[in-house]
């Protein structure tokens, strides 16, 4: 076995568990009694979305590689690691199908109303729901902000499943992003040079970039005033890129016909947020951030955390 503590701070499959305990002397676990050992003892650290606090890892003695499942880093101290000399690394890609998969069916839950329905249904609200209508996605244009990993798979869902057209802003994804594979053959998806540009053409706007300095509050009322009537917000990229309250305003007024969202800026949301604003939408649909929340993204990707960090620990 290989002479190194490595720590697992959140909960990660069991397959990426089982490895490291193959391959490493020794493995704490975050639900361990002695998990505070860590900070003296471990060289790896194993993550996915828990926040370590910046005090613990400036207090590490051994640690040299931090291993995140999943793509956003947004919840790691890289300066404090940098400041330390601890290499951080990520799962990019892994998650795609999954996240893509995920808006396509917060899509179609959405302009069919399947939850919203399906909870009336149960009530005996609804029965055979004749007056009750959605809107189809066939032929519907999707626009798609970020076409890194996710955004192209979601391109390429949409466009197959429900022959949507594709509009894509990306101002820094190369030449390959634009170019659509699989079925309906390789036309490109239009490229627009401003997200404002397509927001009177698209059906549904789809959020697929990350959370920066940058992106923070970037889809906010002045997008939302230019957006259709019956237009849809996915976003399954991160909450902080939407200003909530004017999403609420936006939604409440009818400005656009709903929004389905998988990140909030509030994760998880306090109990009192429940009872509050967009919560209280019928046109919304919320799920817990679980775009890669599938058995077999979970066991790949933990045990490619674990192999990422064997490798960076010997190499
Ligand atoms: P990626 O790095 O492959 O792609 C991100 C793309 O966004 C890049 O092409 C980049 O050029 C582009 N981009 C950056 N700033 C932009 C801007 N201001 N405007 C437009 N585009 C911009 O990442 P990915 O794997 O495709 O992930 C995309 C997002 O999805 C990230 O925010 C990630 O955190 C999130 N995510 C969510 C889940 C979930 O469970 N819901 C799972 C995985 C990833």
């Amino acid at each position: 076995k290989l002479p190194y503590t490595v720590a697992f701070a959140d909960e990660l499959h069991a397959d990426g568990i089982a490895l490291a305990r193959r391959l490493f002397q020794r493995v704490l676990l975050h639900t361990d009694p002695d998990y505070r050992d860590w900070i003296e003892e471990a060289d790896g650290i194993c993550n996915r979305a828990k926040v370590i606090p910046t005090a613990d890892l400036k207090a590490s003695k051994r640690l040299r590689v931090l291993s995140k499942q999943g793509v956003g880093v947004d919840t790691v101290d890289l300066k404090a690691c940098r400041e330390k000399g601890i290499t951080v690394c990520n799962t990019p890609g892994i998650n795609a199908e999954a996240v893509a998969e995920l808006s396509l069916g917060l899509a179609l839950s959405l302009s069919r109303r399947i939850s919203e329905l399906d909870r009336r249904a149960r009530a005996g609200e609804v029965n055979v729901a004749t007056t009750v209508m959605g809107h189809s996605l066939f032929g519907k244009t999707i626009g798609i902000v970020g076409m890194g990993n996710i955004g192209r798979q979601t391109a390429e869902k949409f466009k197959n499943a429900c022959s949507c057209s594709v509009i894509a802003y990306d101002p820094y994804a190369p030449q390959e992003a634009w170019t659509a594979s699989g079925k309906g053959g390789a036309l490109p998806h239009t490229r627009v040079n401003t997200i404002e540009e397509m927001l009177g053409e698209v059906d549904i706007l789809s959020l697929h970039l990350p959370l920066t300095p940058s992106t923070k509050g970037l889809v906010g009322r002045a997008m939302f005033d230019k957006m259709k009537k019956g237009a849809i917000l996915l976003n399954a990229s991160r909450g902080g890129i939407v200003d909530e309250q004017a999403l609420y305003e936006a939604l409440k007024s009818r400005t656009i016909y709903g929004a389905a969202l998988d990140a909030l800026e509030t994760e998880p949301p306090t109990k009192e947020a429940y009872g509050t604003n967009l919560y209280t939408l019928p046109n919304v649909l919320i799920t817990p951030h679980i775009g890669a929340a599938t058995h077999e993204i979970q066991a790949l990707s933990a045990r490619v955390v674990v192999e990422q960090l064997s490798l960076l620990l010997t190499g």
